[in-house]
């Protein structure tokens, strides 16, 4: 599913929307808050920011929060900045486009500025969503913030860490990617982590995730999609990775390393 690393790659690829004005839009109401269209048609759009996994559209009327659930997708302008995702069917199928945003000028010669395309229709668009209860944003996570996030939870670790009100952004993919890296039992309690651990963790967020974003997002790390699928040798140490389900997520770890 789009993590936080996809919701960035959407963000700056919605950039060149900046400055133009909504002239029409079409949406499936099943997912698109009450009123959006008559809220946002002639709106002009100030700024594309992301938090997590949510892409947010500053407008000069309301916020668009984007909300891409299990198989959301961006095309921008006609373009998808993420062409398949190793979870989607990798079809652009117009019929499940659930936002079509046409800005002006343009008309219907033009592609559409902005569509929202969701075959299993978990996503949804918001306006002015309430983002207060998010943790910490991955991109400005730091051994301080992260100590403070996991400070008291009992948890497992890798559900703590899945779970957008301690960290925002993080996904399945990315956790245990982080956790590949910082060398930690994705089993372990979140608050049993050590000061000197904690650290190591928060430098592994925010040193790997970038590294993923530029090589094409969160299916673009050690533990990739193809390696969670067979499980060969772990690449620090030879032992064959396990795959085991914490807290109903798949999760593919290391025992020799991981602790
Ligand atoms: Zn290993």
């Amino acid at each position: 599913m789009p993590e936080g690393l996809e919701a960035e790659i959407w963000r700056r690829a919605s950039e060149p929307l900046v400055g133009r004005t909504i002239a029409e839009v079409i949406v499936d109401d099943r997912v698109v808050a009450d009123g959006f269209v008559a809220t946002v048609t002639g709106a002009t759009i100030e700024g594309i920011r992301r938090r997590g996994k949510v892409v947010l559209v500053d407008t000069d009327r309301a916020t668009i929060g984007l909300h891409f659930g299990m198989t959301g997708r961006l095309i921008v302008d006609g373009v998808a900045p993420i062409e398949q995702l190793a979870y989607s069917s990798g079809r652009d199928d117009p019929t499940w486009d659930r936002l079509v945003m046409s800005t002006a000028p343009g008309g219907r010669a033009v592609p559409p500025a902005l569509r929202f395309n969701d075959p299993r229709r978990l996503g949804r668009v918001s306006l002015d969503p309430d983002l207060g209860r998010l943790g910490v944003d991955y991109a400005e996570v730091t051994p301080k913030r992260l100590a403070g996030a996991l400070d008291g939870r009992h948890g497992v670790l890798k559900s703590i860490l899945l779970d957008q009100h301690v960290v925002a952004g993080l996904g399945n993919l990315c956790v245990d990617e982080v956790l590949w890296w910082a060398r930690l039992d994705p089993r372990r309690s979140a608050d049993s982590l050590s000061a000197t651990e904690t650290g190591r963790l928060a430098v592994v967020i925010r040193r790997r995730l970038p590294i993923m974003l530029s090589l094409g997002g969160s299916t673009a790390g050690v533990l990739n999609p193809s390696v969670r699928a067979t499980c060969p040798p772990c690449e620090r140490d030879g032992t064959p990775l396990e795959r085991v389900v914490i807290g109903g997520r798949t999760t593919v770890w290391c025992r020799a390393h991981q602790r």
